[in-house]
């Protein structure tokens, strides 16, 4: 992986196995950018641009990667805020809306049930206070 400045915010090479960022993105963006380029690298992509479905397909593959459960349940267990958890990730906000979006159904509920938890831990020490 090299940075460049390159009009893209990432490119994937198939031919030299090389992904190039562009350079002087935020830490978030890069990160982001990273995954996307390394999930065409799996599936050894070698057009510049597949088509809207290919990419939309990549993006969520790479947002579920980079974001599994098991790290969005760990930043919700210490912040509910949108901006506060993708700050916890290293990852851009409208990128953690966009794998919540995109959430299995199953996924979802795991999030629900952790909302319910906070919310009921919340009206507990309201309580006791
Ligand atoms: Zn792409």
């Amino acid at each position: 992986m090299i940075r460049l400045p390159i009009a893209e915010p990432g490119r994937y090479y198939h031919g030299r196995r090389a992904i190039v960022l562009r350079s002087g993105m935020l830490l978030e963006d890069e990160r982001r950018y990273l995954w996307h380029e390394l999930v065409h690298a799996d599936r050894n992509d070698r057009a510049c641009h597949g088509s809207i479905a290919a990419e939309v397909s990549v993006e969520r593959e790479a947002a579920r990667r980079a974001m599994p459960m098991s790290s969005l349940l760990w930043a919700f267990q210490l912040e509910w805020q949108r901006h506060l958890v993708a700050s916890l990730l290293k990852l851009p906000e409208e990128w953690v809306q966009f794998r919540l979006h995109a959430a299995h159904p199953a996924e979802k509920n795991q999030l629900r049930a952790l909302h319910r938890v906070r919310r009921q831990g919340e009206t507990d020490e309201q309580e006791s206070a």
